[in-house]
């Protein structure tokens, strides 16, 4: 598992040990749950959408280090932007994490979120990194249906 030490750059464990915009959020219009069987990683997205907007967002739960850093990052990426820019992140970032090591990143596009680059090497660690952000567009659909991995 030496390598696992690479995809563990600082600022991933930072947010894991960390984590921004943790707990449950008083007063959200729209949450959802997302489990991830194959590594246990459980968390709950809350969200006060103002129209198209996300005015707040936090999570809950627990998981591994790489799930938690995710929904952290996650959180102070979205947060002020709208589902559609959410939409438009979600996309760049799920593309880099089911990509070939050595692909491009488009960092302009991704910000911080682009440490996670790494995750591409290890594929069960890609569910560990999705699993937020299936959570937090099941709660912007509002849904109400848990998200799994599975
Ligand atoms: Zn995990």
């Amino acid at each position: 598992m030496n390598d696992l030490r690479d995809l563990y750059q600082e600022l991933i464990l930072d947010h894991s040990k960390k984590p921004r915009n943790f707990g449950p959020l008083k007063g959200a219009s729209h949450q959802a749950e997302g489990y991830n069987p194959l590594c246990g990683d459980r968390y709950t997205v809350y969200l006060n959408l103002d129209g198209e907007r996300i005015k707040d967002i936090g999570f809950a739960g627990s998981g591994c280090a790489i799930s938690k850093a995710s929904a952290s990052m996650m959180t102070a990426a979205v947060k002020g932007k709208t589902t559609a820019q959410v939409d438009e992140i979600f996309t760049h970032f799920h593309k880099m994490i089911l990509g070939k090591p050595g692909d491009p990143v488009d960092e302009p596009k991704l910000g911080k979120l682009a440490v996670f680059s790494g995750v591409c090497e290890f594929p069960i660690r890609v569910k560990c990194a999705s699993l937020p952000w299936h959570t937090l567009r099941s709660g912007i659909a509002g849904d109400g249906k848990p998200v799994s991995t599975e």
